[in-house]
């Protein structure tokens, strides 16, 4: 049987891997052609049998973006809440004090999943993984967004406690993680077994100091049994960082190392705070270079991090050191473009040059070094062979008007504006911003009325019962309409 090929021609600009270089370069007025599987043909005039065509002029044909990084669960839900707040003796953390008073209700899982992938499939992510808690709508969520899909259920054995606002305690559990884990590992199968042939599994201790040495160890031989990636948030705070110097008397990355964890299937959440970085104020640099002997990648979420006053030193200088440094987006706004933008003003900022890092990177950084990271040279690239995912970009939008450097106009002005259709596996998944697969607009009004019970649950899950006005003041005053 001949599978349907669907040939889209005259593309004004595509943006084609090169071979050669080993990144992607402009490719001007070219065909393409591709069935469910595969891209079957890119460049000049395409001749063989199709059943649907379509004129590429006015577009530009980008490859799908690889999101190594992201959060469903309860952080849509916590969109506005404790943006200004932080815990001064945290270093101004709020993730451990603040955070964790976020409560989901069961109800609104499905929801909250649903926003997540709407927002992030309309930035043009065609490839996600998503570190979250298992629930049942979780696989069938994933797979009926059309997207490609990577879930990283997370466990641990200690929960956070932050203790009168200044220190930050360790309440283990071990039996509890225990049961985490064995879920957690019967989700990765299931994953990896879905139907859809879209989803796949990651083994995700949640955190590098919440599990036990025996459980990474562990969970790191269980991944590699199966042939897929790990992922551990680790280097992500500078309580982490000193928590481990205390514990280990060792970094995020060389207690990894010394576990023998560090290698090319682990992806680092955020490795922000190693031993090179000015606040941790180490006497040694090790970091970088066992980061990058052991082909370790790092996924970098700019935009939640910078919100607190936090940023990566920096991203030309780990790609630089030869590490693979991947893009998320970890949690709200879920918007890839921006995250890709911000990434790239962060490490100017950081790295104290325009010459940190170029457009170019972040786009080899949001497609090339996400598929390294789960294993893959089949997607994240434009070439024949290749997974047919990618997006179409509206070169005619005003966002981007006018067009000298389309990705340039795309990165910096027009972001998800210009996005006008997102393929996976050949197939549109959105179209305008409006996902085909799922109904984001219902999913919204139940996130709206699932906030109640979240806001209402604040106080409760706060060990100090403060109320949400106290832990989250508005950021404006309110006045009566008397006081005028
Ligand atoms: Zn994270």
């Amino acid at each position: 049987m001949t599978k349907a090929i669907h040939v889209i021609r005259n593309v004004e600009t595509i943006v084609v891997y090169d071979e050669k270089t080993g990144t992607h370069a402009y490719l001007s007025d070219g065909d393409i052609a591709f069935d469910d599987n595969a891209i079957l043909h890119v460049g000049g005039p395409y001749e063989g049998p199709f059943e649907r065509e379509e004129q590429g002029r006015g577009r530009m044909l980008l490859p799908g973006f690889v999101n190594i990084h992201c959060h469903s669960d309860e952080e849509p839900l916590s969109k506005g809440i404790f943006d200004d707040m932080g815990t001064a003796a945290l270093w101004g953390q709020a993730m451990y004090e603040y955070s964790t008073l976020i409560e989901i209700s069961e109800e609104a899982r499905e929801a909250s999943l649903t926003v997540m992938l709407g927002d992030l499939i309309r930035s043009g992510v065609t490839t996600l993984v998503d570190i979250a808690g298992p629930h049942d709508a979780w696989l069938p969520t994933l797979a009926k967004s059309g997207a490609r899909a990577y879930a990283a259920p997370g466990f641990r054995e200690a929960r956070w406690h932050v203790e009168a606002s200044h220190r930050l305690e360790y309440r283990w559990d071990h039996a509890r993680g225990r049961e985490a884990y064995e879920r957690a590992l019967a989700c990765v199968d299931a994953a990896g077994a879905h139907p859809s042939g879209r989803l796949g599994g990651i083994v995700s201790p949640s955190q590098v100091e919440t599990c036990t040495s025996e459980l990474l160890i562990e969970a790191a031989a269980a991944a590699r049994s199966r042939g897929v990636p790990i992922t551990v948030h680790a280097a992500q705070t500078m309580a982490e960082h000193e928590e481990l110097v205390r514990r280990t008397g060792q970094t995020a990355v060389q207690y990894l190392e010394s576990l023998g964890i560090l290698d090319d299937n682990l992806i680092l959440g955020h490795c922000i705070f190693i031993d090179s970085h000015s606040w941790t104020r180490q006497r040694h640099e090790a970091d970088m270079a066992l980061l990058a002997t052991r082909g370790a990648t790092v996924a970098h979420c700019p935009v939640t991090f910078s919100r607190s006053g936090m940023i990566l030193e920096s991203i030309g200088r780990y790609r630089r050191a030869g590490i693979n440094v991947g893009l998320g987006t970890d949690s709200y706004p879920y918007n890839m473009l921006e995250e890709m933008r911000r990434a790239l003003i962060c490490a100017r900022i950081a790295g104290k040059t325009v010459f940190d890092l170029k457009t170019a990177d972040i786009l080899d950084m949001a497609t090339l070094a996400g598929a390294k990271a789960l294993g893959r040279q089949d997607i994240g690239r434009i070439a024949v062979g290749a997974r047919p995912d990618f997006s179409l970009v509206d070169l005619n939008h005003p966002a981007m008007q006018p067009v000298y450097d389309p990705l340039r106009n795309l990165l910096h002005c027009a972001a998800e504006r210009a996005v006008e259709a997102v393929y996976v596996d050949g197939r549109c998944i959105a179209r305008h911003g409006r996902l085909l697969g799922l109904d984001y607009d219902a999913a919204v009004q139940v996130i709206r009325e699932a906030s109640k019970f979240t806001t209402s649950r604040i106080a409760a899950n706060d060990p100090r019962g403060r109320s949400l006005s106290e832990l989250a003041p508005l950021s404006l005053p309110s006045k009566r309409l008397s006081d005028r």
